[in-house]
């Protein structure tokens, strides 16, 4: 089976979608391994790494594409990329399937298995593949970095004969995955960590790393069975606001990470709130580029909004791209290996697998995924 690596092409991304170590375990599994020149640039390796370890370079992108049985990446495919793929090419990468429709269109019309990275459900037995958990997870320690480097204080008490410095507060909004490594960060930094979530299950996990949990009550919230948080009514967000107002007015440093899966962000962070709290204070919003948790957060922009800095940067595993790239490149080799056959020496399609009919949206034609059906009926 020949896979092909294609050089990431987005501005500014230093990731790259598989490692010299992952090209030499899909070398040693039979894998016919071709790159494009350069592809591991952003993250320091040459090309003659990928070679020493089985894999050939093609300087030419649209051979690339047209002779590739899979495709191993990291963004979306442009659209006229698709049209260069083979019928039955199996491509993978984080695709956006709720959102991107016209490309899901063009990958069904193409004939392309297109296995997208942000569906892959969150099992125990797919923890290895979980790419928005290794990502998630980094960009919970960048925020943290993010926040410290524009803070005009530092985050650890300090008792000094200058004098006593208090520690800085720190409230963070979501304790997710990249939530909890905020928190964990901001607590080895020698902050007072607070946060909140609307999954009661969270609050124990929150207090066994040091910090504290904010109590709200807003009734019914609960999680989806794949252990997603439900949408909260606007009664509910009307609560929550409320409830954090005095708290983020406190706060030297607020770090949002709200996410309903398959939904825009809730904003949780009224623009009033911003003004309230101190000048020199710091917010960061994970959620800028997807439309915010924070009213006048800016995507991928730093703004000052009443002497507070507001951070929205995006792609912020991006900024350790090293170690982004190993976590991303893991998961992507952990989802090849688990479906690959030994004796063809190929990735097998298997609609009874536990984990691939989840993450397949397009297959022979059809738009195999039954979540991704739906949005494209206008049912979800
Ligand atoms: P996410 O990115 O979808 O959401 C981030 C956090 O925002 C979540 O904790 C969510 O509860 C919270 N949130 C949503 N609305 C909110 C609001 N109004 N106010 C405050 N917080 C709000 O979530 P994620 O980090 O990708 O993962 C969520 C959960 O999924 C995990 O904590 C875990 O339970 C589960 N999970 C399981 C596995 C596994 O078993 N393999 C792997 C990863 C995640």
């Amino acid at each position: 089976m020949r896979i092909a690596i294609p050089k990431e092409t987005h501005l500014g991304e230093n990731r790259v979608p598989i490692t010299p170590d992952t090209a030499k375990k899909l070398c040693r599994m039979g894998a016919d391994l071709v790159i494009e020149p350069g592809m591991g640039e952003g993250s320091g390796y040459t090309d003659a790494e990928y070679t020493e370890v089985g894999a050939t370079v093609c300087s030419d992108r649209n051979e690339l594409f047209s002779t590739a049985d899979m495709l191993l990446r990291l963004r979306k495919p442009e659209m006229e990329e698709i049209g260069l793929m083979k019928s039955g090419c199996i491509h993978i990468s984080y695709l956006d399937p709720f959102n991107e429709h016209e490309l899901v269109e063009a990958l069904r019309k193409q004939g392309v298995t297109a296995i997208s990275m942000e569906m892959i459900p969150r099992t125990t037995r797919s923890q290895k593949m979980d790419a928005l958990s290794s990502q998630a997870n980094l960009a919970g320690y960048v925020m943290v970095m993010l926040a410290a480097a524009k803070l005009p204080r530092i985050f650890p008490m300090m008792m000094t004969p200058a004098g006593t410095l208090k520690p800085a507060k720190v409230f963070i909004i979501g304790a997710g995955v990249a939530g909890l490594q905020a928190i964990a960060t901001a607590k080895r930094l020698g902050a007072k960590v607070t946060a909140f979530d609307t999954r009661p299950v969270v609050a124990e996990q929150v207090r066994s790393l040091g910090a504290s949990f904010l109590e709200i009550d807003l009734g019914d919230t609960g999680e989806t069975s794949g252990g997603y948080a439900k949408e909260l009514t606007p009664e509910q967000i009307q609560i929550q606001r409320d409830a954090q107002k005095s708290f983020i007015a406190e706060s030297d440093v607020l770090i949002t990470t709200a996410q309903v899966f398959g939904r825009k962000p809730p904003v949780i962070v009224t623009r009033d709130m911003v003004e309230g709290m101190a000048p020199g204070s710091v917010v960061v919003d994970m959620a800028a580029e997807t439309g915010g948790n924070v009213e006048g957060s800016v995507p991928n922009e730093t703004v000052v909004i009443n002497g507070v800095t507001v951070i929205g940067q995006g792609n912020l595993s991006n900024e350790v791209s090293c170690d982004a790239s190993q976590m991303y490149s893991s998961n992507l080799f952990s989802l090849v290996e688990d479906s690959w056959d030994e004796e063809s020496k190929a990735f097998v399609i298997d609609f009874e697998h536990d984990i691939l009919p989840g993450c397949i949206i397009t297959h022979g034609g059809e738009v195999t995924n039954e979540t991704i059906k739906k949005v494209l009926a206008g049912e979800s």
